[in-house]
């Protein structure tokens, strides 16, 4: 798991390690290129909030709102000392408002953005900043230092521009951004999380110049990147089994040589686990078939190809040099004991009641697979030829008996077979 969350959240850090290398490059800049810099985070976050309706995503819209309502106050309002009272409650006031509407994003649920719940999200983000900038524009906000508590006038530690009240809200802010992205696992939490650390990073190193313009950016890219990678993921990721879906597949068929080997493997009578545990218990069998042929050695990969049927693909290997790392998954996938509950049991069968009484009895079943092995060859034209021919031994495999493999080419000695133990259902 924890490999899984670095995995996601690693992109938008490097991001914002970057970030931090160009900084003092950026400040080195002609004042034109700096004042282009500064304007960046404006049309960057229109597009991210553009990607953020297009793709349903409202909670990255949210943040692109949250990130530029900040931006433009802090481009206004505190291009002076942090000494004048204006501008320091302008300052202390952002470095809370910011983090907690991020928590408050981090929290959200995927509701729609043009409904009830949406617009009251967008209001509530901007009106905040709204009130805040009329509050500044009209020089009264400076009035309210006196009315500040300490909390928020002190810095917590000498140099880092973070007061107490600030520091605080960061920390308990930082709970429900975390917990949403160790729970939730998806890019637009890694993004959400990317976005508070930098809000952070930028609001303690605030007298650094064109920070803000560049950690906003920075998160605003990061944001942009979660929503290409989501997108890549449902494309070419099954959403069931967690394995590289058929369009992916597909890819890889295109850039194969001349010599590899494919195995097109299905699941012995599939349909069987639906009708005796329901669809539920179905799905827990194709996640672990798929689970166990994604470990896949000798330099294969395993594929969903649909249904309950995956494709594995052996590059620059024939069908006898793939065929024992195919054998030795169909073994381990034979001999691996799945447990069931009753469960799912349908309510009307006959056998109904009688099983309800046997409910926490989980039994144990073994899943077969069969496979139909075929190399490239220079008689078969493409990846679908040789797809076509792997389909053809599969066919013979469950004519055959099921649980075992057949190869096009290659003819293996004849070994006997041995039948599992458990509950078989060929
Ligand atoms: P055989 O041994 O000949 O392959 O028989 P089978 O029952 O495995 O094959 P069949 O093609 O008759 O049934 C495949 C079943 O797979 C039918 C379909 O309802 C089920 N199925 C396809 N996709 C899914 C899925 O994502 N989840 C679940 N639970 N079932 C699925
Ligand atoms: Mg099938
Ligand atoms: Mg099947």
């Amino acid at each position: 798991m924890f490999l899984r969350l670095a995995g996601l959240i690693l992109p938008s850090l490097l991001l914002l390690g970057g970030m931090g290398l160009v900084l003092p490059i950026a400040t080195q800049l002609s004042h034109e290129y700096q004042q282009i810099l500064s304007l960046t985070p404006y049309p960057v976050a229109f597009i991210v909030a553009l990607l953020g309706y297009w793709f349903k995503k409202s909670r990255i819209l949210f943040t692109a709102l949250n990130l530029s309502g900040a931006y433009w106050l802090i481009q206004h309002g505190l291009q002076t000392s942090l000494n004048q009272p204006d501008a320091f409650v302008l300052f202390s006031s952002i470095s809370v408002l910011l983090p907690l509407h991020m928590a408050l994003i981090a929290i959200y649920k995927e509701r729609g953005l043009l409904t009830p719940t949406g617009i009251i999200r967008i209001a509530l983000i901007l009106f905040s900043y709204l009130a805040l900038y009329l509050s500044w524009a009209n020089g009264s906000i400076g009035l309210y230092l006196a009315d500040l508590p300490m909390s928020m006038l002190e810095m917590l530690i000498h140099k880092y521009y973070l007061s107490e009240a600030a520091a605080i809200t960061f920390t308990v802010c930082f709970i429900p951004v975390l917990l949403s992205f160790i729970l939730r696992k998806t890019y637009t939490d890694a993004a959400l999380l990317a976005s508070f650390i930098s809000a952070l990073i930028m609001l303690s190193y605030f007298d650094k110049p064109l920070i803000s313009a560049l950690f906003v950016s920075a998160s605003l890219i990061a944001l942009a990147i979660s929503i290409m990678q989501n997108s890549y993921h449902m494309a070419f990721i099954d959403e069931l089994t967690a394995i590289p879906a058929r369009r992916a597949l597909q890819d890889k068929l295109a850039t194969l040589g001349k010599r590899y080997t494919l195995a097109m493997c299905d699941i012995d009578h599939f349909k069987k686990f639906n009708d005796t545990y329901g669809h539920d218990v179905g799905d827990q069998v194709l996640k672990m078939v798929a689970a166990k042929l994604n470990q896949v050695t000798g330099g294969g990969k395993a594929y969903r190809y649909g249904g309950e049927e995956f494709t594995l693909v052996f590059p620059g290997k024939n069908e006898e040099e793939a065929l024992p790392y195919i054998e030795q998954l169909r073994e381990t996938i034979a001999n691996y004991p799945m447990h069931i509950r009753n469960q799912d049991r349908p309510k009307d069968n006959d056998q109904g009641q009688q099983q309800r009484h046997k409910r926490d009895k989980s039994e144990v079943v073994s899943v077969q697979i069969s496979i139909g092995v075929c190399e490239k060859t220079a008689d078969l034209a493409d990846a679908q030829a040789v797809i076509k021919k792997a389909d053809e031994a599969l066919y013979a495999s469950k004519k055959n008996g099921r649980n075992c493999s057949t190869t096009v080419h290659y003819k293996p000695k004849p070994k006997p077979t041995r039948r599992g133990q458990r509950k078989d259902y060929a």
